[in-house]
């Protein structure tokens, strides 16, 4: 029995869906506080799929959840990166002890072999080095940064003391069908679908000269499927395509007629982008999809935004505002 930790979430669902498709069993952990069960539709009646409702930030539901696992795919974490500025217990307890809870359950689990962890190349804060490296030093910018950062370290930090086989991948900018469509502000292809279905000019931040490693869930998901093979004790690997695009060239793609430029935030960097010359090495894998093809397959499956928030430079600004107060000096 596998364990998707976050499997009604965006990359958790594709995840699922791809584990079932090659015949594994899979076990759904999440407390849907921003994942959806809809998310598993496609394969709700599958008989090796069980969902279970529950936090991972309860020490007692992650020890029910891992009964008789022997694959553990931690993806339940607080994604959002904004509202982690106003709430940063919630993404504390649910990434920190969260996952420190997963960790410690997994160890007493006896079917247990190993963890693959989906970290993030937030953590890598604005970078010296581009394309950067795994050994590039960790310099979160804001809340959910440093809590994704201290759950890979914890996990590392287990792996190593408890000898227990982890593997991390830092992910960058994923995107896809069903990507969050939380009531937060947040993802890009998220933000700028729902505001083309609605008519809405695109709210381009910056210049949107700022250019992003935008990696397919396609491609993220055959990444952590073969992840975990790796004989590895926490060791940590980027995940990305190592081809950044611009937002512009984003928003060219998706609608270019109808855009407005808002205020560029601070602690966000100008350029991400993956050195995946380690993991390549590893496993063979590099990333396949053209952000061309992924956006034809963000368009084709645009419905799925219809009942998403639609954002306004106005309500943007309101819920950035904290964002502005507390990252400006420090940064700027
Ligand atoms: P998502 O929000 O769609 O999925 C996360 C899931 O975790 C959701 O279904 C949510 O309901 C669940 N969850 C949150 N807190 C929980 C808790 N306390 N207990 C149980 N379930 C909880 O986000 P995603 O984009 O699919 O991200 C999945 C993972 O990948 C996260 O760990 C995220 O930090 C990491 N990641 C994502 C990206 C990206 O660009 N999307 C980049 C780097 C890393």
């Amino acid at each position: 029995m596998h364990l998707v930790t976050g499997g009604c979430g965006f990359i958790g669902s594709h995840l699922t869906e791809a584990l079932l498709k090659n015949g594994a069993r899979v076990r759904v952990l999440d407390n849907l506080s921003v994942g959806r069960r809809e998310n598993l539709d496609s394969v709700a009646s599958h008989p090796g799929l069980e969902i279970l409702e529950g936090d991972v930030a309860d020490s007692e539901t992650c020890k029910g959840a891992m009964q008789g696992v022997d694959v553990v795919y931690h993806l339940a974490a607080r994604a959002d990166i904004v509202p982690s500025i106003d709430d940063p217990e919630v993404y504390f307890s649910s990434n920190v002890t969260g996952t420190y809870n997963i960790l410690q359950a997994a160890r007493a689990e006896p079917a247990f072999k190993k963890i693959v962890y989906a970290a993030s190349s937030s953590r890598y804060g604005i970078p010296d080095q581009v394309p950067t490296p795994e050994t590039a030093p960790a310099l979160p910018q804001y809340p959910y940064a440093l809590t994704k950062d201290l759950g890979e370290q914890t996990v590392r930090h287990w792996s190593q003391v408890y000898d227990m086989p982890a593997t991390v991948l830092r992910f960058f900018n994923v995107y896809g069908p069903r990507v969050r469509t939380s009531g937060t502000y947040g993802a890009v292809f998220g933000v700028f679908l729902a505001q083309k279905l609605a008519n809405k000019p695109l709210t381009i931040v910056g210049d949107g000269h700022q250019r992003r490693d935008f990696t397919h869930v396609s491609d993220i998901v055959r990444a952590i499927i073969t992840a975990t093979d790796l004989q590895t004790r926490g060791e940590a690997f980027n995940v990305g395509t190592g081809r950044p695009v611009s937002v512009n060239r984003i928003v060219e793609l998706i609608d270019p007629d109808d855009t407005i430029f808002i205020p560029k935030r601070p602690g966000e960097p100008d350029v991400t982008c993956a050195d995946t010359t380690k993991f390549h090495a590893a496993t063979g894998w590099e990333a396949t999809m053209s952000i061309e093809d992924g956006v034809k397959d963000l368009i084709a499956n645009i419905d799925y935004w219809r009942e998403a928030p639609v954002w306004t430079p106005d309500s943007i600004a309101d819920a950035t505002k904290n964002w502005f107060k507390y990252l400006k000096e420090k940064t700027e």
